[in-house]
C-alpha cells in the first residue's frame, strides 16, 4: 500500500512511467508515480494497529479503527491507570517497596512472606516505627 504526499491518494501499487529527461531514445529512468496526479513524491504507508481490537488502520494519525473502539480503548485504558495508580498508593505495595529497601540495604533476599513473619515483628519490637510525615511540595 501507498500513498501520495501531494494528493493524499493511497493506491496498492504506484504507476510506472519512463523518464527520458529529453532523450529520444532508452534507457529511459524508470519512475514510479502516484496513479492520481503522477507525482513521485510517494511513500510506502506504514500500517498500525487498533489498540482495542488488533485491527488494521489505514490511518497513521489514529490509535483505533473506529469510533467504538476508541471509546472502548479510552475507557480501558482510564480503568488501567486507575488500577495502576490505586496499586501503587496501596499499603501492600509501600510494604513491598519496603521489602525491597531493607533486602538492598542489608544485603538479605527475603521474600515478602518471610519479610512480613520474621523481620517485620523484629524491627516493631526493636526499635520505634518510623513516624516521618510525607511533605507536601
Ligand atoms: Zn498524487
Ligand atoms: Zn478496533
Amino acid at each position: 500500500m501507498f500513498y501520495c504526499k501531494i494528493c493524499g491518494y493511497n493506491f496498492e501499487q504506484p504507476s510506472a512511467v519512463y523518464e527520458n529527461h529529453g532523450f529520444l531514445s532508452p534507457p529511459y529512468e524508470k519512475l514510479y508515480v502516484c496513479p492520481n496526479c503522477k507525482s513521485d513524491c510517494i511513500s510506502e504507508r506504514f500500517f498500525s494497529h487498533c489498540r482495542c481490537c488488533g485491527a488494521r488502520l489505514t490511518t497513521e494519525d489514529s490509535e483505533y479503527c473506529s469510533e467504538a473502539c476508541k471509546i472502548r480503548g479510552e475507557r480501558l485504558r482510564r480503568l488501567e491507570e486507575k488500577r495502576r495508580r490505586r496499586f501503587s498508593e496501596s499499603p501492600l505495595n509501600m510494604l513491598v517497596r519496603e521489602v525491597e529497601e531493607y533486602n538492598l540495604k542489608n544485603n538479605t533476599n527475603y521474600s515478602y512472606g518471610q519479610y512480613v513473619a520474621i523481620i517485620l515483628p523484629k524491627l516493631k519490637t526493636g526499635k520505634k516505627k518510623c513516624t516521618k510525615k510525607r511533605k507536601h511540595i
